[in-house]
């Protein structure tokens, strides 16, 4: 599974977890430049990867906020969803 580059800016996607806050455990892909995201989605991380790479191949994201500071802590923890089926 290959995730496409930012139809905003051409950035490299990853997929985030959001590990604090009212959406800790939602995960999203985001683009790793203007930070366009997908919606956040709570599942186990097996089924929620291919769902998130297909809204994010979709070229359909959510633009990029006007602000880059984040409100809560997240972690990007792969890169990569290669292997992922
Ligand atoms: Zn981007």
């Amino acid at each position: 599974m290959t995730l496409l580059p930012c139809p905003f800016c051409g950035g490299r996607a990853r997929l985030r977890e959001c590990l604090s806050g009212p959406e800790q455990g939602g995960r999203c892909i985001e683009c790793s430049k203007c930070e366009a995201s997908t919606v956040l989605l709570f599942a186990s991380k097996i089924h929620v990867m291919p769902v998130l790479a297909d809204k994010w191949n979709q070229r359909t994201p959510k633009p990029p906020p006007k602000k880059s500071k984040r409100q809560f802590e997240w972690e990007a923890y792969i890169d990569e969803l290669d292997g992922v089926e």
